[in-house]
């Protein structure tokens, strides 16, 4: 099926199985829709869009040897309730180009959610899966995925992976990562914060990273700013709070249309005993707080992903998911489209 006709069917409604939101009926887990309701599938735009291939923190939902009640509750219902770790695809349908924002440890699941791009060889395995490859961090859920990319499994051959210079240097140093780069598997593709590059053949989408405030024990962290023909959009899966920033967040926003923003903690009540400046990552009612005005005013669309397993707003109907409705702001679902 070519890309085009994928579109129109998709429009249709006839692709539902093939994105990632698609969960059978009767498989709810939190965040679905109710039993016997199949999860929204986003129809494919008519130009270079945004898509949700994960939206929870590296350790993905259920947490590995977590009994809390939402990773046991993940973990009771058939796979398609799980939650995938936080993850975009930047997309151009009209040449069937896909472009892959973190390698998470969910990425054997994540490329397949792409596959009604473009026009992958069917019956075999597709050595070509992507157009590129964009890293924030070398934290485990962003980043490790690319071990798929090796002999074991996909054996690409030169995909662009864009990471800065630390990052870059982390890969090419260090095993597994660095057998990845001696037998050209990947190719490391240099970015500077601050320079625009294109990862799409389409010149009219344009990414810039952003150094962001983090933990940056293996390599520095970079949020990016992607420039569509008609939207732009900030992805920032992990930061430090905002207070950290400088330039302030609000700056940084300037002219911006959309917001993807770290959502790991609703409020500090999810962290008992724990030193928040330990996790000092933005919470949820203050980055509400600090956008409030531009959300009312119509002019930022926010959506929270990078949602931590002891996150209420992964419950479609608790309180927090309903406050944060309420106040105008979303939370990102996995096979959500924002269009650029
Ligand atoms: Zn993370
Ligand atoms: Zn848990
Ligand atoms: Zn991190």
């Amino acid at each position: 099926m070519n890309s085009t006709i994928r579109h129109r069917a998709a429009a249709l409604g006839l692709l539902s199985c093939l994105a990632l939101a698609c969960a059978p009926a009767g498989d709810a887990g939190p965040g679905d829709p109710p039993a016997g309701q199949a999860a929204p599938v986003a129809p494919i735009p008519d130009g270079p869009f945004l898509r949700a291939l994960g939206t929870v923190q590296d350790g993905g939902l259920p947490h590995a040897s977590c009994n809390c009640i939402r990773c046991e509750d993940a973990r009771r219902r058939p796979p398609s309730a799980r939650r995938r770790v936080a993850s975009l695809g930047l997309l151009d349908p009209e040449r069937g180009e896909r472009v892959l924002i973190d390698a998470t440890p969910d990425i054997r699941t994540q490329l397949h959610a792409l596959t009604d791009i473009g026009d992958p060889p069917q019956g075999r395995t597709d050595r070509d899966p992507l157009d590129g490859v964009l890293l924030t961090h070398a934290h485990m859920g962003h980043y490790t995925g690319l071990m798929h990319f090796g002999r074991e499994a996909v054996h690409t051959s030169e995909l662009p992976v864009y990471c800065t210079e630390r990052m870059a240097g982390f890969l090419r140093e260090n095993g597994p990562w660095s057998q990845l780069v001696d037998l050209r598997e990947i190719s490391l593709e240099e970015i500077t914060p601050g320079t625009p590059f294109h990862p799409l053949s389409d010149r009219r989408v344009s990414v810039e990273a952003m150094t962001v405030p983090h933990r940056d024990e293996f390599s520095d962290t970079v949020a990016f700013l992607i420039h569509g023909p008609e939207r732009s959009a900030l992805y920032v899966p992990d930061t430090d709070t905002w207070d950290h920033w400088d330039p302030p967040l609000l700056e940084v926003l300037e002219g911006v249309d959309i917001a993807l923003l770290d959502a790991t903690f609703y409020s500090a009540d999810e962290l008992p005993g724990r030193d928040p400046s330990e996790i000092p990552h933005p919470l949820v009612i203050d980055s509400m707080n600090l956008l409030a005005e531009r959300v009312a005013a119509g002019t930022l669309e926010v959506w929270f992903t990078h949602l931590n397993h002891s996150n209420p707003l992964l419950e479609e109907d608790s309180a927090a998911r309903r406050e944060v409705e309420r106040r105008g702001f979303k939370v990102l679902r996995e096979g959500d489209a924002i269009p650029l």
